[in-house]
């Protein structure tokens, strides 16, 4: 088995009204959610999956968010510090989708290959005016930078694929890490906001296609339960909580 270890990165903390964590809901009310990237270390490749926010967007989630937290450890050339790696070290990052804080990282990594579903690149480009305040085109309108545009589900390296389940985005993509002992985990990224997101499968509020998005989060389940793996989602403050966090690995 190539892949040797799965790390959590903390990327700070942000608010978001329950409105927008769950399709059909009309609460304003608040709850403070994480920012999550991991890092996923094989034999092959060093792999990142998800950048967080732009270092460049956190004075202004300060000002405007009173949910926002952002220690300097949380910016992400920090946490990769903390294993030791530098940008230039990563060979893959894997961009569940492009928005602000997921995508917010991605110009750090020059020197890697920037993975991405070719839909959420396009769309990402030309948004509907619903989803603009969602995508920063300066997080991703990298000169220079090496994009490789998958269509589908996809084996980046052994134990390691991308499993293509949009509908929070046009292109969203999660993706599977087979670990040796602790066995597969399933980072979602936005298919799934929380646990109550898959336990209940419960359409995220953001959303470009609830139906699609409701198939995705039934197709991560299907797969995690034949193959006997665990469903990681990207918001969720309990969940968190449970989470190693790095420098300790999922092994
Ligand atoms: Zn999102």
């Amino acid at each position: 088995m190539a892949v040797q270890g799965l790390y959590a990165l903390q990327n700070g903390f942000m608010g978001a009204q329950r409105s927008l964590l769950f399709y059909g809901e009309y609460s304003e009310a608040r709850t403070q959610i994480p920012v999550t990237c991991y890092v996923v270390r094989t034999s092959d490749a060093i792999i990142l999956f998800d950048t967080g926010v732009a270092p460049r967007a956190v004075p202004g989630l300060m000002r405007n968010d009173p949910f926002a937290r952002f220690t300097d450890e949380d910016l992400l050339v920090h946490r990769l510090d903390g294993l030791d790696l530098s940008p230039s070290r990563v060979d893959l990052v894997v961009l569940s989708h492009l928005h602000y804080d997921h995508a917010g990282g991605a110009a750090l990594f020059s020197e890697s290959e920037l993975v991405v579903q070719k839909d959420e690149y396009a769309y990402a480009h030309y948004p509907a005016p619903f989803f603009a305040p969602f995508y920063y085109r300066k997080n991703f309108d990298l000169p220079g930078s090496r994009w490789r545009l998958l269509d589908g589900d996809t084996e980046l390296v052994p134990g390691v694929t991308v499993l293509r389940t949009d509908g929070h985005t046009p292109g969203h993509q999660s993706l599977l890490v087979e670990l040796p002992e602790s066995g597969p985990v399933v980072l979602a990224g936005d298919s799934c906001y929380w646990q109550e997101h898959i336990d209940q499968e419960r359409v995220p509020g953001v959303v470009w296609d609830p139906t699609r998005a409701l198939h995705s989060i039934k197709k991560l389940k299907t797969i995690a339960r034949l193959t006997g793996g665990k469903i990681f989602p990207s918001h969720d403050p309990v969940f968190w909580q449970t989470v190693k966090q790095a420098p300790e690995a999922y092994r």
